[in-house]
């Protein structure tokens, strides 16, 4: 069965895109931990972040520098950190996300609350960038 990652690829399930190419798709992530945190995957389906080949990771860390700049651009944070968990969804994809601070990335703290209408805008805004 294809993931949920996969359907946003498709397009059968929506998203609020950030930046994509033939191989990588950049999106908000729906809970997020901060405003901007967004997520990048490869289009292919691949679980296991360390099963994708060297070349494509490569790349993937590649697009992910460039969606991360331009989220900086438009998001005020010290820095974008980086970070790959794949307990939830067995699509790799590597968290961007504004942090001030270093509790800013500890996910088990409760994820913001953020309607759609704001995602879209702040989605919007990093497009923009580009
Ligand atoms: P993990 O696999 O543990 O890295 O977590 C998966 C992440 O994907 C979580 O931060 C979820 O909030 C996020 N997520 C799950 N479904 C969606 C979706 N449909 N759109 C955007 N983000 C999602």
């Amino acid at each position: 069965m294809a993931s949920i990652f996969s359907k946003i690829v498709s397009g059968e399930i929506p998203c609020h895109k950030v930046h994509e190419n033939d191989k990588f798709l950049a999106f908000l992530d729906i809970n997020p931990l901060a405003k901007g945190h967004t997520l990048v995957i490869p289009k292919v389906e691949i679980d296991y972040i360390f099963e994708i080949d060297d070349a494509l990771l490569g790349e993937m860390m590649v697009f992910a520098k460039k969606v991360g700049l331009a989220i900086e651009k438009v998001i005020p944070c010290q820095r974008i950190g980086v970070t790959v968990i794949g307990l939830e969804v067995p699509h790799a994809h590597i968290h961007l996300i504004p942090i001030h601070q270093i509790s800013d990335m500890n996910f088990a703290k409760p994820k913001i609350s953020i309607s759609h209408e704001e995602l879209g805008e702040i989605a919007a805004k990093i497009r923009s960038q580009f």
